[in-house]
């Protein structure tokens, strides 16, 4: 069995281990890149990659090739970025995995709602996004009565609130819960026909029906609905008519003890334009809000998020986020994206540095919080105390331990790779570093800056390490 063939029948057993999209995101660009005394090298496209692969996956892949060739031991990973093109050692993952594509596709289309009218036609409705639950919605005090009383409704539709009228400003929820609760009652019964719409789609839908003279088509598909789920209704149309005919579908549904959502960005009594009557219907059952988001909340979504987006970030990182993107969570979760891909294209971790940019290029205007002075403005590290300070709080460590004498590798990497960064980027003479490091010698030093030379040319994390660490210093 050669190489290629080998991480063919690995991959094969991995694939039903993995979930579909993980396991093409990861594993489309890679191959092993060299086989030598019971040692396989896998190529991966990023040091990203790599990180992620080494550590969820390890564990699998070697026992998938013990299990295939009894000769291994163990396993190294490469950075090989020409994998992303093509590349002859690459396995086609693509012709195993077509099977379960189409089951995936079965599945979703079993999920999709139809409407039948009384004349016996068959309606899609808008399709429900499965990407949103009442399960990964993230509860904090702003969001907790919506999400309690979207629960409520889910469980018991048309018997507990009616309507659910959810209210709050953009970016905060209000899709993501009533899309939820619309996902969860599909689930529970999938007989139960559920439209969700946007009232300006539902508007613009009527509108047509009655210049084609239609309306009774209409008045079929959403009568005969279990649950109504009207977003956004401060986009509801003036246009009497078309207030008239949801005037009826509304009492038609609620006498029928269906089940109403509704959600705006106001309370119903603010919505300009909209009939008297109507803003009474909307106003008969529960109005709950949902305001923005409080520093918990926000760290426990982006934490929510990166668990989804299976992606690690330190803590600082995460901190930052949370404390300088406020208003919405929308807007909270466009960063955190875009930070991820910046370092997958930077191949480095995201940094203070790096997400403060993305955030004020988001919003130009806007002063960030804290860390603003200390990261953000072009500074440039000069001291080598301040490089100090930016090693030990990117490795986690003490200062005194870079200082300091503990031969262990967790002290000793971050203490050459101090040195090396004084030396190259402060062109401090080696005396003064040896100095500044306990007394030390400065052959000591010299020797340090070799290593770190020397291993940077195999040792992708330290690269990676060092570009995270030089983004901070401002180079
Ligand atoms: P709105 O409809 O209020 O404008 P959305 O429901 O579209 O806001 O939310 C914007 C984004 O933020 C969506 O991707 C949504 O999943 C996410 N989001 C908002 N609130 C939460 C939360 N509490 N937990 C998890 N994700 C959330
Ligand atoms: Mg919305």
């Amino acid at each position: 069995m050669n190489e290629k063939e080998l991480w063919k029948k690995v991959l094969q057993k991995l694939e039903p281990l993995i979930k579909k999209q993980y396991f093409v995101t990861w594993f489309q660009n890679t191959a092993i890149t060299l086989k030598e005394e019971g040692v396989v090298t896998i190529g991966v496209p990023t040091a990203f990659a790599r990180d992620w692969i080494s550590n969820r996956y390890n564990v699998k892949i070697l026992q998938a090739l013990q299990e295939l060739d009894d000769e291994v031991v163990d396993i190294n990973y490469e950075v090989v970025p020409s994998l992303t093109e093509d590349d002859h050692r690459k396995v086609n993952i693509f012709s195993f995995l077509t099977k379960s594509k189409k089951k995936v596709r079965k599945v979703a289309k079993k999920k999709e709602v139809h409407v039948t009218t009384s004349s016996g036609q068959k309606i899609r409705s808008k399709m429900l996004n499965p990407k949103y639950s009442l399960d990964n919605f993230v509860v904090g005090k702003e969001n907790r009565l919506a999400h309690a009383a979207c629960m409520a409704v889910a469980t018991n539709p048309g018997q507990s609130y009616n309507p659910l009228f959810i209210y709050g400003g953009v970016g905060l929820g209000k899709t993501h819960l009533l899309q939820g609760t619309g996902n969860y009652m599909i689930a529970e019964d999938e007989n139960r026909v559920v439209i969700y719409i946007t009232a300006e789609r539902f508007m613009t839908e009527l509108i047509e029906c009655i210049q084609k003279r239609t309306v009774s088509k209409f008045k079929d598909k959403y009568r005969n609905v279990d649950c109504l789920i009207l977003d956004d209704v401060q986009f509801l149309a003036v246009s009497e008519k078309s207030q008239e005919e949801l005037f009826h579908t509304f009492n038609d549904l609620y006498d029928s003890n269906k089940q109403i959502i509704l959600s705006s960005d106001r309370p119903p009594k603010e919505l300009k334009g909209l009939a008297d009557r109507l803003k009474s219907r909307f106003e008969m059952g529960m109005m709950v809000d949902v305001l923005a988001p409080d520093y918990e909340t926000r760290l426990a979504i982006l934490k929510a998020k990166c668990r989804l987006h299976e992606v690690i970030l330190v803590p600082e990182v995460l901190d930052f986020i949370a404390y300088n993107v406020q208003n919405s969570v929308r807007e909270l979760e466009g960063v955190l994206l875009q930070a991820i891909a910046h370092a997958q294209l930077e191949n480095s971790t995201p940094t203070i540095r790096t997400v403060g940019s993305i955030i004020k290029k988001l919003n130009k205007d806007s002063e960030l919080n804290d860390y603003t002075d200390k990261f953000n403005s072009k500074r440039v590290v000069r001291t080598s105390d301040e490089v100090l300070d930016i090693v030990s709080n990117y490795f986690r460590i003490d200062k005194g331990e870079i200082i300091g004498s503990s031969r262990q590798r967790q002290f000793m990497v971050p203490r050459q790779i101090a040195m090396y960064l004084i030396r190259k980027e402060l062109d401090l003479p080696y005396e003064t570093i040896g100095q500044e490091f306990g007394n030390r010698n400065h052959t000591t030093v010299m020797h340090a800056c070799e290593a770190v030379i020397k291993k940077m040319k195999k040792d992708e994390k330290l690269v990676r390490d060092l570009n995270s660490i030089k983004n901070e210093m401002g180079m």
